[in-house]
Order: structure tokens, then C-alpha cells, then sequence
């Protein structure tokens, strides 16, 4: 798959048994809807962790969260539609692109260091 920020190669990674892709160049990663759930859905096993079920709980809420969508010259790397820039609100200063047909989202490095997706 092809990263909608910089065209790179995305590779496959494992978060918490969930299978994503993140890109090799620049350290983006892209969440299929499906897989934004599932991890939403291992929320339930992270127990007393605090930051990791804040983080599933902004993951399950990427499509009704979001407000103030921008248009990006970015698409959607699954169907070709374009990536809308929106603003969670609940957290002030974190954005994410998501597609305007709800194929799913995506996250810059700098957006991942805010969530933690990945450590
Ligand atoms: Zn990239
Ligand atoms: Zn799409």
C-alpha cells in the first residue's frame, strides 16, 4: 500500500495483536475501519492502564470525534477518495486524516506521538 503523505512503501505491523500498516519513510500509519475497531475493542484488556484506554477510547471515536474536517491534497490509499484533515474534540491540537468515505485513517508520526499508538 502507499502512504498518502510521502508516496512511501507501507509495511504491516502488529499493535496489540491488531495487524496496521505504517509507512517506512515516514513512520505514518494507516487504520482500516475495521481495525481502528478491533483495537477500540482491546481497550476491554487494558485494564488499569490509563493512557492505553484513553488512546482506544480516541480510536473508537475517529468518526463521530472529529470536527472541523479541511480538505488535504491527500486520498484515501483504499479507494482513491480524498483525506479530510479533522480535529478531535476532545483534544486539543490532535488531528488526524480520515477518508471522506469512512475507508479509515490516518496518523503522522507527530499525531502518533500524541495518541502512542505505538511506543
Ligand atoms: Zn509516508
Ligand atoms: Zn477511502
Amino acid at each position: 500500500m502507499t502512504c498518502p503523505a510521502c508516496r512511501g512503501d507501507m509495511r504491516e505491523v502488529q499493535v496489540d495483536g491488531v495487524t496496521i500498516d505504517r509507512c517506512d519513510r515516514c513512520g505514518g500509519v494507516w487504520l482500516d475501519a475495521g481495525e481502528a475497531e478491533d483495537l477500540a475493542k482491546a481497550s476491554a484488556g487494558a485494564g488499569q492502564d490509563a493512557l492505553r484506554r484513553k488512546k482506544y477510547d480516541l480510536l473508537r471515536q475517529w468518526k463521530v470525534a472529529a470536527s472541523d474536517p479541511r480538505p488535504t491534497d491527500r486520498t484515501c490509499p483504499r479507494c482513491e477518495a480524498g483525506l479530510v484533515r479533522v480535529n478531535y474534540k476532545d483534544v486539543p491540537g490532535l488531528h488526524v486524516d480520515k477518508c471522506t468515505a469512512d475507508c479509515g485513517l490516518y496518523l503522522d508520526q507527530g499525531e502518533l506521538q500524541k495518541v502512542r499508538l505505538i511506543a
